[in-house]
């Protein structure tokens, strides 16, 4: 079997084999020990000057190689062209996209750093699999260097439409470089439609049959690849919730009121602003509910250096505490605003103890809190999620409450309607979207990947 090299923005170090981190690198990690591997990427750490050489961490069969990146480097690449330029496009706000030469060259210098200093680290027969928008150009640098091992790449994110995409200056140098990779992912069929639409309008490239793209003069794969979660830990956790003295203390919290739960990054994509507003709507429109609900949201913040994330997060201070201001009583905050993350088995309780799960994002690859809600509900008597249309996971998860949370009549509606939701109907949807989850588990979508890569270079 072949080793597996992945690359991404942050490694997530595992010191000890036993620490379960949770998610992704969880199965990532896995997948590294089996086969033996290298996981290499950013450390986390900003100093005055980058890193010469990577710091090298041995834990089993995995080699973690993560490069310090100086306070240049990191404004440039991280917080510049990843975070003001290609996040805000790719969510389709061209409203907030920042776009300079310098964060551009940044970005491509930390991608061209990045493939030099892996290089050496690399083996025939190696497989790369490079994750994210962060590094798109990798493959390509890789690639220069003389590079020929299959190389997949999987976007996390969406990928936006022609029209959209078109704005980013240097939108073709950017395709061209994803054109690099033997395999390119996406979460869903609207992702991949839209790569298409560019290759063919854009890049004057072609499709052939069995997902073949030519398109750059290269030869690449193009699929969907549905991102899961790890659906038994979930459904194990969402059990824990209610037995775990940390756990019994969220659940039986909720007390006589219903809890409408939503765990978020605090970011624009989010859609936190519109959620609030919808509930605000829920609340005017339905004055028999008041008191007898609440909203919990969980929003740790993130990307608090980017200017973009410092403005989300006082407007949704204000409208939480204009919304408890206007319809707060003595004894009932409307909105239970907390702006700090929970682990993984406080999430479950919180998702337990919730009769709506609220996943509302204007715009979302997947959304994995969506399917974690969903797997950590109690079968017998299940609540309710409502889902954006905009979240990738709609896709499979269709048997949920579908809104536009643009729509804030429509979102205040269902969620009156997820209230009142009879049992059958409850569990009816809720098995639906179960089925879903449990068959694409976070390890059916790696191996898919994986599989598809082994199968790279693939020629016409
Ligand atoms: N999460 C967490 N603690 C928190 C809030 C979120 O562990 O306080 C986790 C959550 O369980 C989920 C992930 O962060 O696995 C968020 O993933 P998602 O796809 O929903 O959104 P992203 O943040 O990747 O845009």
């Amino acid at each position: 079997m072949n080793r597996l090299v992945v690359v991404s923005n942050r490694v997530a170090v595992a010191t000890d084999t036993k620490a379960r981190a949770g998610g992704l690198a969880v199965a990532l990690q896995d997948a590294l020990q089996e086969h033996g591997g290298v996981w290499f990427g950013w450390s986390g750490k900003v100093g005055n000057r980058t890193a010469s050489e990577p710091i090298i961490t041995q834990v089993g069969n995995v080699t973690y190689a993560t490069l310090d990146l100086s306070r240049r480097r990191y404004n440039e690449y991280y917080n510049g062209f990843a975070n003001r330029s290609l996040w805000p496009l790719f969510h389709y706000r061209l409203d907030l996209t920042a776009f300079s030469k310098q964060n551009t060259s940044g970005y491509l210098e930390v991608n061209a750093l990045f493939a030099e200093k892996l290089v050496p680290l690399l083996k025939a027969n190696d497989l790369i699999w490079v994750h994210d928008y962060h590094l798109i150009p990798l493959g390509e640098q890789l690639q220069r260097l003389g590079v020929k091992r299959p190389m997949g790449f999987f976007l996390h994110t969406p990928f936006p439409a022609l029209e959209i995409l078109t704005a980013l200056p240097g939108h073709r140098s950017l395709v061209e470089a994803l054109c690099a990779y033997d395999v390119v992912g996406f979460q869903t069929e609207n992702d991949l439609r839209a790569f298409l639409d560019y290759v063919i309008h854009e890049a004057g490239g072609g499709i052939m049959s069995n997902h073949l793209v030519h398109a750059f003069g290269q030869t690449l794969r193009v699929e969907i690849f549905p991102i899961g979660i790890d659906a038994e830990g979930f459904i194990k956790a969402g059990e824990r919730a209610a037995r775990s003295p940390k756990g019994k203390k969220i659940c039986a919290h909720p007390g006589d009121r219903a809890w409408l739960v939503g765990v978020d990054r605090l970011d624009y994509s989010k859609g936190l602003v519109e959620r609030f507003e919808a509930f605000q709507r829920l609340l005017e429109t339905h004055p028999s509910i008041r008191g007898k609900v609440t909203m919990v949201q969980i929003a740790p913040p993130s990307r608090s250096e980017v200017p973009e994330y410092k403005d989300i997060r006082s407007n949704l201070e204000g409208l939480a505490g204009h919304i408890n201001g206007l319809f707060g009583e003595f004894d009932w905050v409307p909105i239970n605003y907390l702006n700090k993350s929970f682990d993984r088995q406080q999430l479950a309780g919180f998702y337990r103890a919730s009769k709506v799960g609220l996943v509302t994002p204007l715009r979302d690859g997947m959304n994995l809190v969506a399917k974690e809600y969903v797997a950590c509900q109690d079968p017998k008597d299940p609540g309710v999620l409502v889902l954006s249309r905009f979240a990738g996971a709609a896709r499979e998860l269709d048997a949920a409450l579908i809104v536009n949370p643009f729509d804030f009549d429509g979102t205040a509606e269902a969620m009156a309607r997820a209230l009142k939701m009879p049992l059958a109907e409850r569990k009816e949807r809720w098995e639906a979207m179960m089925e879903s989850i449990q068959v694409n588990t976070l390890t059916v979508w790696r191996d898919a990947f994986l599989a598809v890569l082994r199968e790279a270079p693939f020629v016409v």
